[in-house]
């Protein structure tokens, strides 16, 4: 281990005084923008009531013990021949806001029946400092084993990445960053769970209302009103952002670079759990098309070009429309009618010659089936993307895991 994880390490048992009571460090197991996740041994008996608990031996959920609760910090004996139970500790970074993490930290409790959501344990707090405890859940790296995935591997995937979003989404919650790294998936086991609610939030929590859920008519009308009124203001002309007059707009945009729907792109102020949808469909794009990440923007304005690329420019003007935004380009790679996953699959696993005989060009049955399915969750217009319950119904997602 690297002198200055260790040294975290240390700091970290030095600042919850009784943790060693409680717990072995292992290892650091990852460190993104919000936390750092160690591994740990859960080293004393510790009743995890009401809570799902799980073996680290074979990855089983097992439902809570029915017995009477012990404070955590307060090791009972351990009992003869127990398998080692492993935990993840998620320390917070100091730097985020008390009301995150409480939204962090109330958003599993709702969820911790869920099975596809790994569950919280139990979380400490000294002064500035937050430790979140979570079953340690057996996972690999999605870098390891996206490239070797077939058509069965990815509806198996996709399947259980569905169920956790369901379970998710049922209970009004949205969870804003969907992506490889926030699904722990066990390829062995056929099993994952979801982590990492720092961005989640509860669905119109603060939304207002947006253009893109209202009916045609009225949308239709209101655009006609705001091009007439921006055509009699004298001034500066939208698109340059600098000369611009406009009350800017505002809107939820956590999330991640690549894996952001096009509405959040847009600003729109009425988001809802259909944008887990859309980096669900990017993480499929990307294990279809076996390039990881799939998109690469640096900021909102490539990553909107980036989509247009694919869908072009016309069906990218109408998803602006949608939320009262003009889209326009002069890129000479957008095109008007962009290009069809289909093709974007075979070229990007080198299969758009034809081959020698020209049979290659084509997708299987079973991979025309995941374009379909695909092209239902990376539908511009929110309001007609799949959601997560008729995903389950789709016939891509119907598959028997053995
Ligand atoms: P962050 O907010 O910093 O992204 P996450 O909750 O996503 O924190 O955790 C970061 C990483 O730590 C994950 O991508 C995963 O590799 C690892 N991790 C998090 N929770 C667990 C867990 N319960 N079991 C195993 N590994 C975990
Ligand atoms: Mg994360």
């Amino acid at each position: 281990i690297e002198v200055s994880v260790r040294q975290d390490m240390e700091k970290l048992q030095q600042t919850f005084p009784h943790f060693r009571d409680g717990y072995r460090l292992i290892k650091r197991i990852g460190e993104g923008t919000f936390s750092t996740v160690y591994k740990a041994e859960d080293i004393c008996y510790h009743d995890y009531v009401n809570r799902w608990d799980i073996d680290a031996e074979d990855g089983q959920w097992t439902p809570p013990p029915l017995k009477s609760s012990v404070s955590h910090m307060n090791p009972t004996v351990r009992p003869p021949r127990r398998k080692p139970k492993f935990v993840a500790i998620k320390k917070i970074y100091v730097t985020s806001s008390p009301a995150r993490i409480l939204n962090e930290l109330e958003l599993l409790h709702d969820l911790r029946d869920s099975p596809s959501v790994c569950p919280l344990i139990t979380a400490f707090r000294e002064s500035d400092q937050v430790l979140i405890i979570l079953p340690y859940f057996r996972h690999q790296d999605f870098r390891r084993y996206y490239p070797k995935m077939n058509v069965y591997d990815t509806r198996v995937y996709l399947r259980s990445l569905f169920t956790a979003l369901a379970a998710v989404h049922t209970r009004g919650i949205v969870h804003r960053d969907i992506k490889p790294t926030n699904f722990l998936y066990d390829p062995d086991k056929k099993r994952g769970v979801l982590v990492d609610f720092g961005l989640a939030e509860r669905e119109g929590a603060d939304s207002k209302p947006c253009l893109c859920h209202e009916d045609r008519q009225v949308r239709r009308q209101r655009l006609q009103q705001s091009v007439a009124f921006n055509s009699a203001q004298t001034g500066p002309q939208p698109g340059y952002p600098k000369l611009d007059t406009r009350p800017s707009r505002r809107a939820n945009r956590a999330g991640t670079r690549g894996f952001r729907a096009p509405e959040v792109l847009f600003k729109c102020t009425e988001q809802t759990t259909k944008i887990d949808i859309w980096s669900a469909g990017v993480i499929l794009l990307t294990i279809l098309c076996k390039r990881f990440p799939f998109f690469n923007s640096a900021d909102d304005i490539e990553a909107m070009i980036e989509i247009a690329t694919i869908f072009g420019n016309k069906r990218m003007k109408l998803a602006g429309q949608l939320h009262g935004c003009m889209f326009d380009t002069t890129i000479p790679t957008i095109s008007s009618q962009g290009f069809s996953f289909e093709k974007i699959m075979l070229w990007s696993t080198c299969r758009s010659d034809g081959g020698r005989d020209g049979t290659a060009n084509t997708l299987t049955p079973e991979e025309k089936e995941a374009i379909e399915f695909l092209s239902r969750c990376m539908e511009l217009d929110p309001t007609r993307r799949i959601s997560a319950e008729d995903a389950l119904r789709h016939p891509f997602l119907q598959v028997d895991v053995e």
